[in-house]
């Protein structure tokens, strides 16, 4: 599915370095030569028009630019997936509705070109009649903590969370008992009025929000008492979520229409949920990679022996090779964290170190003198040079497998 994706760039026609400016300009050409009020009943121009939207949903946003530069469109499918929550996660190709379009982008023509106006003179008529205006309620966001275990493996979240949601009382009208409004005298319910306006395109007829009843189309004339008539209620709702493996921190997931309800009815706002990552107390995470410090004791690391090392999912042990130096690195291959849609895992890296005891009993001290005339105790002078040539990489992961 993805796969047959056009590159977001290519759809624009845009260069991979374009300025935001010039995806902006280049989307607006886009979204007018496809524009559904241009091509009525054209399949093909709609698809295009869908294409650009989304292109743009994710070029214009910095942090998914930033994404889709690194991952491609497969970055789409764990967010698009699942299927659980209704709208699921939007921004990476998870099929954006007409509707969708036009409440995200309307104002890329300066409040223009949305959904309220129909784009000037085009009209609404190819979509049987004016479309009302369309109000989108306001974003919600919230940080979720995860654990190193949640980013191995995925994670289901339930929440509590309050946020505004349609009057039951009134059905969101805000009229009390949900029928106490008559229709606009202004613009007859339609919530629009027609004005001849000076465009980028020439002089054009355009409709714009009826100013008497808002677009509503009605004017209330008993208000709810429940919600004061605004059609809206704070409400604590549970809301369920799916985090995927391997997201990274300050990585933001948006829940389409999951935010708040707009008063006087509408497309619900998005609920934006950034991810924090709690620290282990033990393992670092170096982007995919996990490291470990093992602190070696020194008989093991000169007799050999196995070692315990933490992982996400619990201890496991390593081997110890007799005459293990310091800084040597261990890689426990795929014992890392999953890259995001992808089944490439990283790796374990475990730094080792070797303890020297910092305390003696008299007894220990006599021993540890005893070893000290030993022939295989003091490095010579090649075996040294042997060590430092194999741990040259000391600092960096090179030096790992000898
Ligand atoms: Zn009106
Ligand atoms: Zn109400």
């Amino acid at each position: 599915m993805a796969e047959t994706k056009r590159d977001y760039y290519e759809v624009l026609g845009v260069s991979k370095d374009a300025s935001a400016d010039e995806i902006k300009k280049a989307y607006r050409k886009k979204a007018i030569q496809y524009h559904p009020d241009r091509n009525p009943d054209d399949k093909e121009a709609e698809e295009k028009f869908k294409e650009a939207a989304e292109a743009y949903d994710v070029l214009s946003d910095a942090e998914k630019r930033a994404k889709y530069d690194q991952f491609g469109h497969s970055m789409g499918q764990g967010f698009g997936g699942g299927g659980s929550y209704s709208g699921g996660f939007g921004g990476f190709g998870g099929g954006m509705s007409m509707e969708d379009i036009f409440a995200h982008f309307g104002d890329i023509f300066g409040g223009r070109f949305s959904s309220d106006d129909s784009f000037g003179g085009f009209g609404g008529a190819a979509h049987g009649g004016p479309r009302k205006h369309v109000n989108k309620g306001t974003d919600l966001r919230i940080t979720v903590k995860v654990t190193l275990k949640d980013i191995m493996n995925g994670v289901d979240k339930k929440l509590k969370i309050p946020r505004l949601v349609a009057c039951e009382h009134c059905k969101g009208t805000g009229a009390k008992d949900g029928t106490a409004f008559h229709t606009c005298q202004r613009c007859h319910g339609s919530g629009y009025v027609t004005t001849v306006q000076q465009t980028f395109m020439g002089p054009m007829q355009s409709q714009s929000v009826c100013p008497e009843c808002n677009g509503e189309g009605k004017v209330i004339t008993e208000k709810c008492s429940y919600c004061h008539g605004s059609g809206v209620v704070k409400k604590e709702e549970i809301v369920s979520f799916h985090i995927p493996a391997g997201v990274e921190n300050d990585m933001v997931l948006t829940m389409r229409g999951q935010g708040n309800a707009p008063r006087n009815g509408g497309v619900n706002g998005d609920l934006l949920i950034k991810i924090q990552e709690e620290k282990d107390p033990e393992l670092i995470r170096d982007g995919n990679d996990l490291i470990y410090n093992l602190m070696l004791d020194f008989p093991t690391a000169a007799l050999g022996g196995t070692a315990e090392v933490p992982t996400v999912d619990g201890r496991a042990r390593v081997k110890i090779a007799a005459g293990t130096q310091p800084g040597k690195v261990l890689r426990l291959r795929g014992k890392g964290l999953p890259r995001m849609n992808s089944s490439v895992r990283g790796d374990l890296l475990v730094n080792v170190m070797v303890y020297v005891p910092e305390q003696l009993s008299d007894a220990e001290k006599a021993a540890v003198e005893s070893l000290k005339d030993q022939p295989n105790i003091v490095p010579s002078k090649s075996t040294s040079d042997r060590i430092f040539s194999r741990l040259r990489h000391i600092f960096s992961r090179e030096n790992e497998g000898e």
